[in-house]
């Protein structure tokens, strides 16, 4: 009942914010040459608070698809390198304006991957900016991929406030947030919720390892697009399948937990 609430009023607040956001770009390009740095840098905060608030809403909208079972994903061939380029372009003004560095070792030569682009940003966007918010000024966040096997796996390493080890296995909960990271920053609890949902119908898995008080790593694999074509082709015509780390999905179907 509470998210139904929620997730209505998410989806009230996302017409202001896509038209708010599209101002500020525009405003950007057009104003920013003749304003001055101080004014610029104020602009880039608003842009980079309009970011996350509709990272927000969209936490809320896609976690509260999965509980009500409606979350689909719609696989197809991506470049990995192209599709982790984009996110980190935009997240990089994000880490900056968190005096933290964004490093991105992605190889271009991986080969590509089966993921609906727009669901899989939204783990990296959330991973990222966990990696962000839990690590001190001037921190390191370092997104990094190889191949292994039929996946690729990709990590996001920070070297923050890290997680205690009998915490673990809550993280991936609905609303959880651990003790701490509830006094020194503000979050819903719902960004890795939806991060395990979006891997697990890409029939990828996620992890985590982490040392209190010296840093995180989270990973996730997806796919290759050779392992998968076959299904996804089959899939296009009516009854794909896909072998998951989890069981058999469907592809353009809903993600069951
Ligand atoms: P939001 O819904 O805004 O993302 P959140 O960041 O608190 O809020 P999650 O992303 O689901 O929620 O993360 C759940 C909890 O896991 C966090 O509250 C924090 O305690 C812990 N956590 C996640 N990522 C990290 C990290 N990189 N380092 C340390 N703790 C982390
Ligand atoms: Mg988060």
């Amino acid at each position: 009942k509470q998210m139904e609430f929620i997730s209505l009023a998410a989806h009230e607040l996302r017409g202001p914010i896509t038209v708010m956001r599209g101002l500020v770009d525009i405003l950007q390009d057009e104003a920013g040459p003749k304003l001055s740095s101080e004014h610029n840098e104020l602009i880039t905060r608003i842009i980079v608070s309009a970011r996350q608030l509709a990272g927000y809403v969209d936490n809320i909208l896609g976690a509260s698809r999965v509980d009500r079972d409606t979350f689909e994903v719609h696989l197809a061939e991506a470049s990995w390198s192209n599709v982790v380029a984009q996110s980190v372009r935009d997240l990089s003004v994000r880490a900056q304006a968190h005096h933290r560095t964004l490093e991105c070792k992605i190889a271009k030569d991986l080969p590509s991957v089966a993921v609906d682009s727009s669901a899989i940003m939204h783990v990296i966007n959330n991973l990222v900016d966990n990696a962000i918010k839990y690590s001190p000024e001037n921190g390191k966040v370092i997104v990094n991929a190889v191949l292994k096997d039929d996946f690729v796996e990709t990590t996001i390493q920070d070297f923050g406030i890290g997680i205690p080890a009998n915490v673990v296995d809550n993280l991936f909960t609905k609303f959880y947030r651990s003790h701490r990271s509830k006094q020194i920053v503000s979050g819903t609890g719902l960004g890795l919720y939806l991060c395990k949902a979006i891997v697990e119908a890409h029939g990828g898995s996620i992890w985590v390892r982490s040392t209190e008080g010296s840093g995180t790593t989270f990973g996730f694999t997806l796919p290759t697009y050779a392992s998968v074509a076959d299904q996804i082709k089959a899939g296009a015509s009516e009854e794909g399948i896909i072998r998951g780390n989890h069981g058999w999905i469907k592809n353009h179907a809903l993600y069951r937990r």
